[in-house]
């Protein structure tokens, strides 16, 4: 398997730490609001790397953080009159349910930054001790300059990344680029004893903290999205490395933007929508669709028609399995014989391009045209004819490769049944009334939905048509 390696910027053979095992953190959510879309393909991008590593047989420890502290946290919890426990406790409420729904697995563990603070205090000792960093009355920034590989994973040195960075002027800062680990108490905010006085933690060393204490010091992958390149991460790999000696991270995976008219979708730019109000319209599998239909490292220029175009996509995969499930309840006593053994094993080609596709850095997009051409071959060739366990053994490969992705797990919607059925009445009734005219019009309805109408011994069973 190989990953795209954005710190030496070129595919790397994944080898984990330890054989079978993958330790990966990715860097979650401040919870001051609902996520967006944006976030939410992040998030989905993760939990598809997660999970296809599961189906390569990883034991995965897969930790997501909440930053539950710091300005948007502070902010918002004034504008709503709550505390900062209480607006964090809301919106990780409201963030399972939306995770959920988007068909996110639960990860191992979802660290919140507040209930790391004795970790983080004695994490900047450390660094203080070390010489990183210093205390300039309460507040406690990292020093840069001391670290001498700062800049490796922005591929930037100090000076370059001075020129270009727009940074807090900060007179009492030694250097420019110096930024804070620990951040004096201003009236109103809440806070927690430390050695320097009241205050909170910085963002950037709650990850470095809790990466280390939950995956130890150095990890598999370290993932986010493309926004936390720099300076997010690139600090994070100054702390850690600085404590540790050791390289914080193998494999950093950063994913691309969810853009709005080639705008970063983002809270401030006012140009996002919620994964909840999408998930009114759409159900999950047409935003994971969406989201995992281009590369992780392309961005997605969002519009409704692109959902729109998701939604008819994993309609067509899911037509292949309606098929399925339709044919396996047809009574046939037909046991498999060697030539659907053969068809079933010629299939494996599939699964094997799924691999092939997911193993050259997660080509999700190459991975869907292989379920298309799957769920096409099926189409083809299991048909009323065959025996119940080779629709079983189809339909079972089909949601097999739909896992990673974690689509294709849902069963065809009743409604949909239900409706067809009624038609199929409707055009028996109008046949035996003698008006064709009616069931010639419902033949044909249904034909402009892709569904075609079969007259068997066991009355009239309906079909989705590619
Ligand atoms: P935040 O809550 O802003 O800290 O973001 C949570 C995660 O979503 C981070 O990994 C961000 O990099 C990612 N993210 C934020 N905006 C976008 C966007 N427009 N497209 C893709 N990912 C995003
Ligand atoms: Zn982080």
């Amino acid at each position: 398997m190989r990953i795209y390696n954005t710190l030496t910027k070129q595919k790397e053979e994944f080898i984990p730490i330890i054989p079978g095992e993958v330790k990966m953190y990715v860097c979650g959510p401040t919870v001051y609001n609902f996520f967006h879309i944006g976030n939410g393909r992040t998030f989905i991008v993760f939990d598809s790397i997660r999970r296809y590593l599961e189906y390569r047989g990883y034991k995965v420890t897969f930790i997501q953080n909440f930053t539950d502290i710091d300005d948007k946290m502070i902010n918002k919890a004034n504008d709503e009159g709550v505390t900062v426990k209480e607006l964090g406790d809301k919106y990780i409420k409201e963030y399972y349910e939306d995770a959920d729904a988007l068909q996110i697995e639960r990860a191992t563990v979802n660290p919140r930054a507040t209930e790391y603070i004795e970790d983080i205090i004695k994490f900047i000792e450390e660094l203080i001790e070390a010489g990183f960093a210093y205390d300039i009355d309460g507040d406690v920034y990292y020093s840069t300059k001391k670290f001498s590989n700062y800049g490796k994973l922005a591929g930037q040195n100090l000076d370059d990344l001075q020129a270009g960075a727009r940074i807090s002027v900060d007179e009492r800062k030694k250097d420019p680029m110096d930024f804070a680990v620990w951040k004096s108490q201003k009236p109103g905010e809440p806070s927690w004893e430390s050695p320097w006085g009241l205050g909170r933690p910085g963002w950037h060393i709650e990850c470095s903290c809790m990466a280390k204490k939950l995956l130890g010091d150095t990890i598999d992958i370290h993932a986010g999205g493309m926004d936390l390149k720099f300076p997010h991460h690139e600090n994070e790999i100054a702390q850690s490395e600085a404590i540790t000696g050791k390289p914080f991270a193998h494999y950093w995976i950063h994913s691309a933007f969810v853009n709005v008219d080639n705008k970063k979708m983002s809270k401030s730019l006012n140009n996002f929508f919620t994964a909840r109000e999408i998930l009114e319209e759409y159900d999950a599998d047409t935003v994971r669709f969406l989201m995992l239909s281009g590369h992780y490292r392309i961005q997605i220029n969002f519009t409704k028609e692109l959902l729109d175009s998701a939604k008819a996509s994993i309609e067509r995969l899911y037509n292949g399995i309606n098929n399925l499930e339709n044919l396996k309840e047809e009574v046939n006593k037909k046991i498999m014989d060697d030539e659907e053994r053969s068809y079933l094993k010629s299939l494996d080609k599939y699964r094997e391009r799924f691999v092939e596709k997911m193993d050259d850095d997660f080509n999700t997009a190459d991975a869907i045209s292989v379920l298309f051409d799957l769920t096409k071959d099926i189409n083809n060739n299991v048909n009323i004819g065959s025996s119940v366990e080779l629709c079983k053994e189809s339909e079972a490969l089909i949601r097999e490769l739909g896992n990673p992705l974690g689509i294709l797990q849902n069963h065809i919607k009743k409604d949909l049944e239900a409706e067809i059925q009624a038609l199929i009445d409707k055009r028996q009734k109008a046949r035996k009334d003698k008006d064709f005219a009616l069931s010639d019009k419902i033949r044909d309805d249904l034909k402009n939905r892709n569904i075609v109408l079969e007259d068997t011994p066991q009355g009239v069973r309906w079909k989705h048509i590619n």
